[in-house]
């Protein structure tokens, strides 16, 4: 047993989920405050396996290399080929900055041993209850803490005790791996379904002989129809032919996605991740809110911390996150309740193929911080008021 789990005294953060979100915030912490003691709890053990399409984007390397920790992606092939279709209009593209598809048994582990590495201790427990008791915050009746961290994912429930119920909409996805297709190396696929957007089958090579596969779509939030197990492989099939087959592991879940407004409430517990209902409602990428999020909820902590009001935790990290992603947030949201109609995905589309812009526009947008920007409307409004062609390579300039 280590000093730090000696010690009677209350853990100075204490995070509820080691995924990206929640070793980011340890990681975050210590390294703002070296020595600060940190305890890390998640209910399954690592290396785990999470249901996701594996997609890193580059914006997470840039926030995990300011904490050391960018050579988590090593060894894994950068993938810079992209291309989004619907029905037969189509474009395809080198993305500006290439991605990672590196499966989350891998990704998460090896996240969480440079938390670890860094000072963090731990432990797997299930968290149950939380309980404020003065200036402390007791979990589960044991585990006393100065600040926390619900970065406990989809189903957290860390985000109802604190008050912050979700009313926001939500996707459902199904994912499995199967062999990379002769073609399919170093890109990936993207192609929108029939079915309520955005609904969309993906194909992502990992670089290894494997790509992650899946299908996903919005729940109809007025008559809360989900997509069964059985219709998500039968759109997959229809849309990208040849996976199913030969596919292995697969697994559903849902998908918090964000809204016009993100909310964070004072005190110190702060929600991070896809427990802050933080999820591309145009794409469904998350790893990269989680990290960014995960990294100012440990800056704040850490602030918190040394100025000896860990209840101030929670406005600092609300002005952080909303200075940080506040404008894009409201940007994706418009974005998708835009391409809900299979019109405004035909045309930025075809606006893609016209106009390099456009492309690494609806890129940044679907992956990074990005912002529907004058000239994407632009070419979403030329798209839409001309006859859309079929076929097209980004234009360079
Ligand atoms: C099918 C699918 C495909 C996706 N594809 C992509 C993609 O390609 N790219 C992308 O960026 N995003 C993708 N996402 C979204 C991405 O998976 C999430 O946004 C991301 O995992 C969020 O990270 P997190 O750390 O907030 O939560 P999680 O990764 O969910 O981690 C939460 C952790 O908390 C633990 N936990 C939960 N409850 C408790 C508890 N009570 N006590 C203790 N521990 C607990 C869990 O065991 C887990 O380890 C996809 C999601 C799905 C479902």
């Amino acid at each position: 047993m280590t000093a730090a789990e000696a010690s009677d005294a209350p853990w100075d953060l204490v995070v509820v989920g080691a995924g990206p979100a929640g070793s980011t915030a340890a990681l975050a912490t210590l390294r703002a405050r070296p020595g600060a003691r940190v305890l890390l709890l998640d209910r399954v053990d690592f290396p785990r396996d999470k249901c996701c399409g594996d997609g890193i984007a580059p914006h997470v390397s840039d926030v995990l290399r300011e904490l050391g920790a960018e050579d988590v992606t090593d060894g894994w092939q950068p993938v810079d080929q992209l291309e989004l279709s619907r029905g037969d209009h189509r474009v395809e593209g080198t993305m500006r900055r290439s991605v990672w598809v590196i499966p989350r048994e891998v990704f998460d582990a090896r996240l969480v041993e440079r938390a670890v590495a860094a000072g963090a201790v731990l432990r797997r427990h299930r968290v149950s209850r939380l309980q404020r008791h003065g200036d402390e915050v007791v979990l589960d009746g044991e585990i006393r803490a100065r600040v926390v961290v619900g970065a406990d994912g989809a189903e957290s429930v860390v985000r109802p005790w604190l008050g912050t119920g979700r009313r926001g909409a939500r996707a459902l996805a199904l994912r499995g791996y199967a062999p990379t297709p002769a073609g399919g190396t170093g890109r990936q696929l993207i192609r929108y379904g029939e079915r309520t957007q955005p609904a969309y089958a993906w194909a992502f090579d990992r670089g290894d002989g494997w790509s992650n596969v899946g299908y996903g779509e919005l729940v109809d939030r007025t008559t809360g129809e989900r997509p069964t197990r059985a219709l998500m492989l039968e759109q997959l099939e229809e849309l990208l032919p040849g996976y199913v087959a030969d596919g292995t592991a697969w697994r559903g879940h849902h998908l918090p996605l964000s809204g016009w407004r993100w909310d964070q409430p004072d005190g110190p517990v702060l929600l991070a991740g896809d427990a802050a209902g933080l999820v591309n409602p145009m794409t469904g990428e998350g790893i990269y809110y989680a990290v960014a999020t995960g990294a100012a909820a440990g800056r704040a902590a850490a602030h918190a911390l040394g100025s000896g009001a860990p209840g101030s935790a929670g406005a600092r990290y609300r002005a952080d996150v909303r200075r940080q992603l506040g404008r894009h947030l409201k940007h994706t949201w418009t974005a998708s309740w835009l391409t809900r109609r299979p019109v405004v995905v035909h045309a930025g589309i075809e606006a893609a193929g016209r106009d390099r812009h456009v492309f690494d526009a609806l890129v940044e947008l679907g992956l990074g911080d990005g912002r529907i920007t004058p000239r994407l409307s632009a070419g979403l409004a030329g798209a839409l008021t001309r006859p859309r062609g079929r076929r097209r390579t980004p234009t360079e300039e």
